[in-house]
Order: structure tokens, then sequence, then C-alpha cells
């Protein structure tokens, strides 16, 4: 899932200042199964806004919606409240459903309300581990699963490096090497000798570093949102 957390208030009051009609739009994606962005987290939101507006006596009006997924068009139409009928529209879906959302409504400032931050899953209640960046080009075949380039602090595909101590990245004692758990998952597996292999350079291309990226299946193609 993507996870993010949502912005401080002070960041999120600043935002909104000059908009006395907002609507906090929650996402029923991801962001609800990280317990940041969904319905529950709307409401507290909203409550905490009209609470601080009434601390500085100044008029707002906070009104909250939630639709199945932010960054999906078939589900924009579940929306109960226009967005064009706010002066804001704060978002906390992840970055991806309030650029979606901002493209489908361009007359209405979509603002974010978290910061997105990862893709991860939860390994405990209330915690979330980083377990993929997108890089396009997954390597986690030969790597028993664990993903240096999102959990290694120097992205290395030959590791690990000389800072790795007892199982510690050296970047900080209380993140895992990401090349000391290769070690093991593979050593568990009876695979070390895929750590005897060179791996060549990647194609960085394929990464962020190529610019924007798109995915198109010709056959469930139609008119794109935006264009
Ligand atoms: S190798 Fe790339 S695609 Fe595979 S898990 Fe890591 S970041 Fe994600
Ligand atoms: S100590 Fe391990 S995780 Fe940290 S940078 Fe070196 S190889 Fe990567």
């Amino acid at each position: 899932m993507i996870v993010g957390e949502r912005k401080p208030m002070d960041e999120i009051l600043a935002m909104l200042e000059g908009h006395s009609r907002v609507l906090v739009l929650a996402c029923g994606g991801c962001v609800t199964v990280c317990l940041s962005g969904g319905e529950k987290q709307a409401d507290e939101l909203a409550a905490l806004l009209r609470l601080a507006a009434r601390k500085k006596r100044r008029p707002l009006t906070v009104d909250v919606d939630c639709i199945t997924r932010q960054c999906d068009r078939e589900f924009t139409a579940n929306l109960k409240c226009d967005p064009a009928g706010y002066d804001a529209v704060l978002s906390i879906a992840c970055g991806v459903g309030v650029g979606f959302m901002s493209e489908l409504y361009p007359a209405t400032p979509f603002l974010p309300g978290l910061n997105t931050t990862f893709y991860g899953a939860s390994t405990a209640s209330g915690i979330w581990q980083e377990y993929c960046y997108g890089c396009g080009d997954c390597l986690l075949a030969w790597t028993g699963g664990v993903c240096p380039i999102a959990r290694c602090s120097k992205n290395l595909v030959n590791g690990a490096c000389g800072g790795t101590n007892n199982g510690k990245c050296e970047v900080s004692r209380e993140m895992d090497c990401a090349w000391h758990l290769i070690y093991e998952r593979l050593e568990a597996a009876g695979r070390l000798e895929e750590l005897r292999k060179v791996r060549p350079p990647r194609d960085w291309r394929l990464d962020r570093s190529g610019g924007a990226r798109r995915l198109t299946q010709e056959e469930l193609t139609d008119e794109e949102v935006g264009k």
C-alpha cells in the first residue's frame, strides 16, 4: 500500500489561510488501511480545523466526504459534496489522489493533507515498513524478496557495503542492513550462491530519473483524463 502521514496542523492551517469553506476529502484506499486518510481521520481533522478556527474567531465551514479511491475516475461519481462549491478541498489521499482529483476539478484548489511517504506493509499494529520504491525493474527474484533499492540506504545491487554492523545499517543502529537481511533470507532458502554472482549496473532510466512514467494496456484504452 501507499503509506502517508498527516501533515503537521500548523502547515495545514497555513495552507487553508484565506479559505472559509473547506471540504476535507478522505480516500477509502491505502490511506484508510494505514490509518492516515480514511473517513475517521477526515472527521477528526475536520473537528480540529473547526476548533482552531473557533479559537482564532475565524469563520470556517468544514464538510467531510469520502470516496472509495481518489486515484480512479470510476469513483468520483460517488462524491456527495461538489468540490466546485468550496474555496478549497483538503484531500487526505496520497499524492496520486490529490494530483488526479485536481486534474478533474482544475477550478478548485486541492491541497495535500498528508505527506505521502512510501510503498509499504504493516509489520505490526501501528507500524509500517517500506518494501518497494517502484524502481521499474524488479530484482526480488535473486535477493530473496528483500528489496535492495528501497531498503538499502545506498541502493546497492551488489552489497553489502563495508558499513554493515551486526545486522544494522551504518546509517542508523535502528535500521536493519538490507544486505544482511538478503544474506539471511538466501541462506534460509539454501541459495547463497546467488551472492557470488556480480549483478550488472541497473538501467536507471526505468526509475524516476527517466521522468514521469506511464503504463499503457492497449486493449483497455479509452479517452484519457486531462487530455
Ligand atoms: S526492486 Fe524495484 S520494483 Fe522490486 S521491490 Fe525493489 S523497488 Fe520495488
Ligand atoms: S550497511 Fe547495509 S543497508 Fe546500509 S548502506 Fe551498507 S549495505 Fe546498504
